[in-house]
């Protein structure tokens, strides 16, 4: 029997969450739910997703828009596995008490606080110790490169402290409503709520993380400094071990990608359905070393790096019988990840 998903909140996250959880063999998408009709709502229909309502939507409003709904939020609840909640952040500490009457267990997004499941989640980091919870929270999409990246390091050769200057982005392409579209907003939050939340996943991580604001919306950038406690004799070791390592890209200076707008172009052409790129974003160039000092850039494609952890959290939840290393590779294949 595949695990039964339902993705409650079918916007930027959940459209993704859906799409991966489809092309996963051991899991079926029950269904999506919109508040309202739109072109996201006519694109779950067009794809084959039963809608279902969620908030204040009202059926006559679909129906008279063309488009069929299967039912309420509730009834969508009623045949589930494991719900994935991509309502606005927020809005999923709501539906959490919904889930909780109803006895649905739940994979949660980074917009809520980390006590809205029984644990932060990151596949890389901590997926055996999620394995039969009830509830998840995947991180949000910076602390999830933070945290993924911080699995790479800790056991390869240890972190003794890491300074991480986050460039985010102002908004994400059809964001109409934030900015800024000109100007740099510097963060006065010292430090910034992402080392605190990495550390809902690694409690001991020796993190502090300053943020700024810029005006793209393609990716976030991560400017690192690193002190390893057991440095490698060169940084060609550590470009191999980000190249080795699943849920990393690791771009070669020959390829000529300068920042983000290579990135993401790579991604348009690359085929995986949305123009995603769900792995960590790293430069070979942008990798130094100095003895102990292990300085990277790494970029994180604030749409699309959390959708293949919360598959895994699916799996962690509802087949805790497989492993994180198993569910990883599972994951990656169906979604065009693995090149080899
Ligand atoms: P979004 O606004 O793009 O999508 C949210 C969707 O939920 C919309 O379609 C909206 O109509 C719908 N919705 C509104 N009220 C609802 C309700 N009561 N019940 C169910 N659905 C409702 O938001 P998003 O960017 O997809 O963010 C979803 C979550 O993912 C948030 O917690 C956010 O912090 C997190 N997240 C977002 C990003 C990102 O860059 N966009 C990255 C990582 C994590």
């Amino acid at each position: 029997m595949p695990i039964r998903v339902g993705i409650n909140g079918y916007g930027t996250i959940g459209k993704r969450v859906a799409d991966a959880v489809a092309k996963q063999s051991d899991m079926t998408v029950v269904g999506v739910t919109k508040t309202r009709p739109s072109f996201e709502a006519r694109a779950a229909v067009d794809k084959g997703y039963p809608l279902y309502l969620a908030g204040s939507a009202t059926r006559a409003e679909f129906e008279s828009a063309g488009l069929p709904v299967a039912g309420p939020l509730d009834d969508l609840l009623g045949r589930v596995d494991v719900v994935v909640d991509c309502a606005p952040e927020k809005l999923g500490k709501e539906n959490a008490k919904r889930y909780r009457d109803l006895g649905v267990r739940a994979v949660f997004q980074g917009g809520e606080k980390s006590d809205v499941a029984e644990a932060s989640f990151n596949a890389l980091a901590n997926y055996d110790a999620c394995r039969g919870k009830r509830t998840l929270r995947v991180v949000s999409c910076n602390t999830t490169g933070i945290v993924r990246a911080a699995a790479l390091l800790r056991p390869h050769w240890g972190v003794e402290a890491w300074e991480a200057t986050l460039v985010r982005r102002a908004a994400d392409p059809a964001e109409t409503k934030r900015g800024p579209i000109n100007g740099i907003l510097p963060s006065f939050q010292v430090p910034s709520h992402h080392g605190p939340d990495a550390r809902t996943i690694y409690p001991d991580l020796p993190i502090s993380t300053t943020a700024l604001i810029v005006p793209t919306t393609l990716m976030h950038v991560h400017v690192n400094h690193v002190r390893l406690a057991r440095p490698p004799a060169g940084a060609a070791e550590v470009v191999a071990a980000f190249r080795a390592a699943p849920r990393f890209h690791v771009f070669a200076g020959w390829e000529r990608v300068e920042g983000t707008p290579q990135a993401m172009e790579y991604a348009r052409g690359r085929g995986l359905g949305f123009p995603d790129l769900m792995e960590n974003v790293l430069w070979e160039d942008g990798i130094h070393l100095d003895g102990a000092d292990l300085r990277f850039f790494q970029a994180i494609h604030q749409e699309s790096i959390v959708v293949p952890e919360n598959v895994d959290a699916v799996r962690a939840i509802a087949a805790p019988t497989i492993s994180g290393a198993s569910s990883i590779e599972t994951t990656d294949r169906a979604l065009g990840l693995r090149r080899a």
